[in-house]
């Protein structure tokens, strides 16, 4: 089934988006067997993350409103932020996805959240550093990811709402509500 997943996504997204996708669902396995998650499960989820990556704004807003997902104001302002909700119905709707943690971890996949599952988190985390990704920080990243599940999620979450504040940009809640969670959980 995932082959067949694969060619559709290959005829949808741009060469890069697509390996992109590869580069996460190779990263989201190793990182579930370093932590315990499901490998098929993650190889899946990884590889269809990314999948309403490319819709128009205006179609992402849309498909929002017509799924009942909930959007924020700063979702109106930034829909692209969407495409990870949107991807979640995008992913069963069109490519036969139907295994509700799959179709989770796609839907925290941009923003994180509270309540995320280990599989969420393994996304979530593979996404900042698949092998193509390069930006500055991604090595120490990619270091705690190795080493640390909850320290390289932290750190994730840092990075990103460092990176929203140095420009000025808006928060999605639910980024804050996911580093709260993180924080207040126990270890
Ligand atoms: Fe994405
Ligand atoms: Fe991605």
């Amino acid at each position: 089934m995932n082959e067949e997943i694969h060619k559709k996504l290959a005829k949808t997204l741009s060469s890069k988006r697509l390996k992109h996708s590869d580069g996460v669902s190779a990263t989201a396995v190793r990182l579930a067997g370093l932590y315990g998650a499901d490998l098929e499960k993650a190889c899946l989820a990884g590889m269809v993350h990314d999948c309403a990556r490319e819709m128009a704004n205006n179609i992402l807003l849309q498909t929002a409103e017509a799924f009942g997902i909930l959007v924020t104001d700063v979702d109106k302002r930034e829909p692209i932020l969407l495409h990870a909700p949107v991807g979640a119905v995008v992913a069963r709707r069109d490519y036969g996805v139907q295994d509700p943690d799959v179709l989770q971890a796609i839907t925290w996949h941009t923003t994180g959240g509270p309540g995320m599952s280990l599989l969420d988190n393994v996304i979530f985390l593979a996404d900042f550093i698949e092998p193509g990704r390069s930006y500055p920080g991604v090595e120490r990243l990619r270091a705690l990811a190795d080493n640390n599940l909850r320290d390289a999620l932290l750190a994730a979450y840092d990075q990103t709402l460092e990176h929203l504040m140095a420009k000025g940009s808006l928060i999605h809640p639910a980024t804050v509500a996911g580093r709260n969670a993180l924080l207040l959980k126990p270890e």
